[in-house]
């Protein structure tokens, strides 16, 4: 710990020779970022009046001066800013580091924000508002001029959601404005699920967080492109395809989550996500046959993690077990998969192996990040 506030110390120092020595743009850049000073505010969810909560407003100030904010939602931290200012939409691509081809959603507070953003809105768009909304269903709609073109990168389409958070939803409403919102995470790195995940990845490079406490569903939204003839489910997420299909009957997958080398419609989908710093492989066959795989390596000299669940962890001798929730209730395996991939980061081991879930509920979702953690290794036992 002392090591970091030192680096971080002699990183300012470096910040301050360099501004008074040469103030060519290019170094500043290379420091900029991580000079901000992070506001932590610590907010209690159920807290009445979350609206006019002191800390809730100061928080919306930021994001009305095109600050960067992250808040708590129920899926996981999003990273906040002005989805009408193309300068606030910038901050978000260079703290992250996300590639700007990677479209934002915008989060909102009330159904009459919509208009603001979106328009042309399919019937089947509001019936799907009207059962899922607030909560983890984002809706790609045709998007209205006022949107910065760099929230969509480009897209004649806009992703919107409503999440259900008072937090997130009494930020929003007090700034009076459709926030842009991706994970509040490193690009590449697992989404955050509690405050400490965001101050660890963006701890100097954004103006402020508002922590209400670890978030609830686990995994990011379920995205459904609205304008199709038939919707279709570009990234699986916090609502399942069943839940979807009771509601507006049968719905379309985009093809690149079930067939290899398609192109996806979501552009964010085709980079390598929720990476933990050791290489990940998904296992997809029996305990007997992750604990042989475990032991070949052991036998090599490398320390092996495994990820696994409650009902199994006794069952695997590894350097080290975490178990990811209960196999019984996918929803727990959700929850807490950010969480463990992160946790494996802080152990010395030089290679994880993961269970594999079934692909059907919440199961499709998690298995969709946890193969992409694992860049897609993955090994079927014949
Ligand atoms: P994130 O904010 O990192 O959770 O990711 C948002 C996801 O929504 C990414 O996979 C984006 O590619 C996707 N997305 C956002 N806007 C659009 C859009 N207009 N069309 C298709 N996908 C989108
Ligand atoms: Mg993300």
């Amino acid at each position: 710990m002392f090591c970091v506030n030192l680096l971080y110390s002699l990183n300012k120092i470096v910040v301050k020779c360099v501004w008074n020595v040469d103030k060519k743009a290019s170094d500043l850049n290379i420091y900029e970022v991580k000079t901000l000073k992070t506001h932590v505010f610590f907010v209690d969810k159920n807290v009445d009046d979350l609206n006019t909560y002191p800390q809730i407003l100061q928080a919306a100030s930021y994001l009305q001066r095109g600050e960067l904010v992250a808040f708590p939602t129920e899926t996981v931290y999003g990273l906040g800013a002005n989805a009408m200012s193309t300068t606030a939409v910038e901050n978000i691509f260079v703290a992250k580091g996300r590639p700007s081809d990677n479209p934002l959603i915008v989060h909102i507070a009330t159904k009459e924000q919509l208009h603001d953003i979106a328009y042309d809105i399919p019937s089947v768009a509001h019936i799907l508002m009207k059962h899922f909304w607030p909560g983890p269903l984002t809706l790609i709609l045709p998007k209205k001029e006022a949107v910065s073109p760099r929230v969509t990168a480009g897209l004649n389409t806009v992703a919107v959601r409503m999440p259900n958070h008072p937090i997130a939803l009494a930020l929003i409403e007090a700034s009076g404005l459709p926030i842009a919102a991706p994970s509040a995470n490193r690009s590449g790195r697992p989404s955050p699920t509690t405050a400490k995940h965001v101050l660890d990845d963006l701890d100097g490079r954004i103006a402020a967080i508002v922590d209400g406490g670890a978030t609830g569903v686990g995994v990011e939204s379920t995205v459904i492109d609205c304008t199709t003839e038939i919707p279709t489910i570009l990234r699986p997420g916090g609502v399942t395809k069943e839940d979807i299909e009771q509601v507006i009957g049968v719905v379309d997958i985009d093809r690149a989550l079930v067939e290899k080398g398609a192109v996806p419609k979501s552009p964010g989908m085709k980079y390598t996500h929720y990476a933990p710093k050791a290489p990940l492989i998904v296992v997809n066959g029996s305990s007997t046959f992750l604990q042989q795989l475990v032991n070949e390596k052991r036998a090599n000299g490398l320390r092996v993690g495994v990820l696994t669940t409650e009902e199994r962890r006794h069952t695997y001798e590894a350097d080290i077990v975490i178990p990811c929730g209960r196999r019984n209730d996918l929803r727990t395996v959700a929850q807490h998969l950010y969480d463990v991939l992160r946790a494996f980061d802080k152990t010395n081991v030089d290679i994880i192996y993961s269970e594999s879930f079934p692909n059907e509920g919440m199961g499709v979702a998690i298995m969709n990040r946890l193969l992409k953690a694992a860049g897609h290794e993955q090994v079927v036992e014949k």
